[in-house]
């Protein structure tokens, strides 16, 4: 090891001479530990749920009481729901990644898009008080694989609807600039501190490991937007005041 690189040493005989050959292997070894800190993320998000189900089950085998019935199957039920929110994430990501599926661009009106995202969010938004506003002109447009940008828009949404403050709210805005798209989400919520913006986009990073359980996070929706954005040829920006509010600008190419 050479200030922090990994070179694999080797001794080679070339013509009755020793030559030693070395190879710089740091980007495979920083990919193997990455790999290994993955599956033992999963295996963590996963075995937390099937630990407090257990209990649950437990309790149940031998409880007759149905109001605390009704509270421990809620229990099960939200710990369930966390475990197929992150195993759909999973899916989602594998499938990013294999590249098996070629992104497919076509030209999306952008204002009827932000606003179906909102219908489907309506209930999470409502829960929290939380108004949304859709400042997209009426003649904007993406050049987006437009399943892919939904998956995109709909985590920076719930996000900002998910860390906010009651009665606070999320708009979405965008502008072209030099043929790009800039789409933000601005949200009048808890905001993210400075020394945290730049691991928000790895996988299975909080802020706050606690809350943002609390709150039904998985810890890979920044890091599918990223993989998403990246894979348009596109990229994201976070600016935030703690609490005050986060913006997040995803930068697409405007064109094919
Ligand atoms: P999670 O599923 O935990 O929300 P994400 O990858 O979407 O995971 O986000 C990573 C972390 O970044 C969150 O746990 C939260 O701490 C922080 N974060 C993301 N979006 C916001 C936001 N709009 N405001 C404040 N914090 C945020």
């Amino acid at each position: 090891v050479i200030n922090d690189d990994i070179f694999l040493a080797r001794v080679l005989n070339i013509n009755g001479m020793k030559v030693i050959h070395f190879q710089d292997i740091t980007p495979f070894e920083i990919y193997k530990q990455a790999k290994k800190d993955f599956v033992s993320n999963v295996s963590h998000e996963l075995k937390t749920p099937i630990t407090v189900l257990k209990g649950v089950i437990e309790t149940l085998e031998n409880e007759e009481e149905p109001e605390i019935i009704k509270t421990f199957l809620k229990k099960a039920k939200n710990r369930i729901q966390q475990m197929d929110s992150l195993i759909n994430d999973l899916l989602i990501l594998a499938k990013l990644e294999s590249k098996e599926e070629k992104i497919q661009k076509k030209e999306v009106k952008l204002r009827g898009l932000i606003n179906s995202i909102f219908e489907d969010l309506k209930d999470v938004a409502e829960e929290k008080d939380v108004k949304l506003i859709n400042k997209v002109p009426t003649d904007s447009t993406v050049f987006v694989d437009e399943k892919k940008f939904v998956i995109l828009m709909k985590n920076l949404i719930e996000n900002a609807i998910k860390y906010n403050k009651k009665e606070g709210s999320v708009t979405v805005e965008s502008t072209l600039k030099n043929s790009k798209s800039y789409i933000s989400v601005i949200d009048t919520g808890i905001g993210i501190p400075k020394e945290s913006l730049p691991l928000i986009f790895e996988r299975f990073y909080r802020v706050d490991k606690s809350r943002s359980r609390n709150v039904g996070g998985t810890g890979l929706g920044l890091s599918i937007v990223k993989h998403i954005a990246e894979a348009h040829n596109g990229k994201v920006q976070v600016e935030s005041k703690l609490g005050e509010g986060s913006k997040f600008t995803v930068i697409l190419p405007s064109g094919e």
